[in-house]
């Protein structure tokens, strides 16, 4: 007999909770979104029927054409131009769609390990391995890399692949204040002058983890500071370039040419294929001994299908047309367009009056709302004009620190940016959201 939703209920009671009930079912419209199109400057999003959240959606054939501030599609490499395909339609025929294996357990292919070897070349790193998904890719290294009688000392805000992952570890987890480096210097001190829990012993290692851009806040790293301090202290650092790599620095090299930093002083740099390179998947960059030992330990390349060929293909390209060894200059007019419709976005939202947090040259900006009640009126309203924006709350952020994030693309002109900037000038005043501190500070 068929198993009714009631007969389910024991099972989903302890996930039935608050903030399911009265606030995600009834506004998961803003995030849910029916995508019927390639994620470009303009993306096409099915017109809903059903308000009834609970059950299925429906839609009508009808589509909103809106401007796309939500893709990571940093340099547009997710669009497929005949620069980036022509080489995938023949991974394509060779290799087939799936993989059906992974690769610690049956093999992997050449386009695999070019990958491999071309991107730990970029980052400046002796070798890396590849993930099928980025998300992985943190969550099954923290347990190669730690265990009982390490600590890791992470930041506030970092990822939820980077939590889960240093949570199976098993290792003593200490948090510090979000980009707060005396915070992370005082949490050091003390870590080291108690030791381990009961024992007391010292702490076999310590690994500082840390992201190159916060995907929730568009801030970057203070990565010199962390370097000084994880040398000081004699730790190991962990940085997550999922938003910085092929986004930032001048040749797209991520955060340690941003910032100046030796790639040498970074003990692992992690990164995702799912934003600047369009496709899908994750590395992890070190020295050759580490990249083994994890590929040998990982669960994610021993036990999980490894990543499709034509998307592993997809990232390749992409990285040859960032470096520029496509022969184009393709990849440094991209970047240089992210950073100039980076910085422009970011001055039009602060002229506004929006109370914006992101650092300048960051294609992450984020525009604090607090109150999570201003959430969907706010996704709403630009929607209705034709934006589409990412809106977060809890439980990605505190309850009372809801945002939206604005991601920016090479492939946005100007003119879509003020476009952009006018609508939400409008929604603005319509849901009361700008100068939000001053409003707070006033009561
Ligand atoms: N790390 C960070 C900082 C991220 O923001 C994300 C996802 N946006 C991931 C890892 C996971 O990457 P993926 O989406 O490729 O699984």
């Amino acid at each position: 007999s068929v198993v009714t939703p009631k007969g389910y209920a024991p099972l989903l009671k302890s996930f039935d909770d608050f903030y399911q009930r009265r606030m995600y079912t009834r506004i998961k419209d803003c995030w849910e979104r029916p995508i019927c199109s390639r994620p470009a400057a303009w993306i096409d999003i099915m017109e809903r029927v059903s308000t009834d959240f609970n059950k299925t959606f429906t839609f009508t054939k009808k589509t909103i054409h809106a401007l796309n501030l939500g893709s990571y599609n940093y340099l547009g490499f997710a669009l497929n131009p005949d620069h980036v395909t022509k080489e995938i339609f023949n991974s394509l025929d060779q290799y087939g769609i799936g993989t059906c294996s992974p690769a610690g357990e049956f093999g992997y292919t050449a386009v695999h390990r070019d990958l491999e070897k071309e991107v730990a070349q970029f980052v400046g790193k002796e070798d890396s391995v590849v993930f099928s998904m980025g998300y992985a890719t943190n969550s099954t290294t923290f347990p190669c890399l730690a265990g009982k009688g390490s600590l890791i000392i992470s930041d506030r805000l970092n990822h939820t692949s980077i939590v889960r992952g240093a949570r199976a570890t098993g290792a003593k987890i200490e948090v510090f204040k979000h980009n707060n480096m005396k915070h992370l210097e005082h949490v050091i001190r003390q870590a080291i002058v108690k030791g381990q829990p009961k024992t007391r012993r010292p702490w076999k290692k310590i690994i500082i983890v840390v992201e190159g851009i916060y995907s929730m806040e568009g801030e970057m790293v203070d990565l010199k500071t962390c370097v000084e301090l994880k040398k000081k202290y004699k730790c190991y650092l962990y940085v997550d370039e999922a938003h910085s790599i092929g986004a930032i620095g001048k040749s797209g090299k991520g955060i340690c040419e941003h910032t100046g930093v030796d790639p040498a002083d970074v003990d692992i740099l992690m990164g995702t294929f799912t934003k600047s390179f369009g496709s899908v998947g994750g590395y992890v960059a070190s020295s050759k001994a580490v990249i083994n030992h994890i590929r040998r330990t990982s669960f994610s390349p021993l036990y999980g299908s490894s990543m499709p060929v034509a998307c592993a293909c997809q990232a390749l390209n992409a990285l040859r047309v960032i470096t520029g060894e496509d022969g184009t200059n393709i990849g440094k007019e991209r970047l240089q367009a992210l950073a100039r419709n980076s910085e422009y976005f970011l001055n039009g939202l602060r002229k506004l009056g929006f109370e914006v947090i992101a650092d300048v040259g960051s294609p992450v900006i984020v525009v604090m709302l607090y109150n999570p009640g201003k959430m969907p009126g706010f996704s709403r309203e630009c929607l209705k004009r034709g934006v589409a924006v990412v809106v977060v709350g809890a439980p990605a952020t505190d309850i009372l620190e809801g945002r939206v994030r604005f991601c920016l693309s090479a492939n946005h002109t100007i003119e879509d940016l003020e476009l952009a900037l006018e609508k939400l000038s409008e929604v603005g005043d319509l849901t009361n959201t700008k100068y939000m501190k001053q409003k707070m500070l006033q009561g």
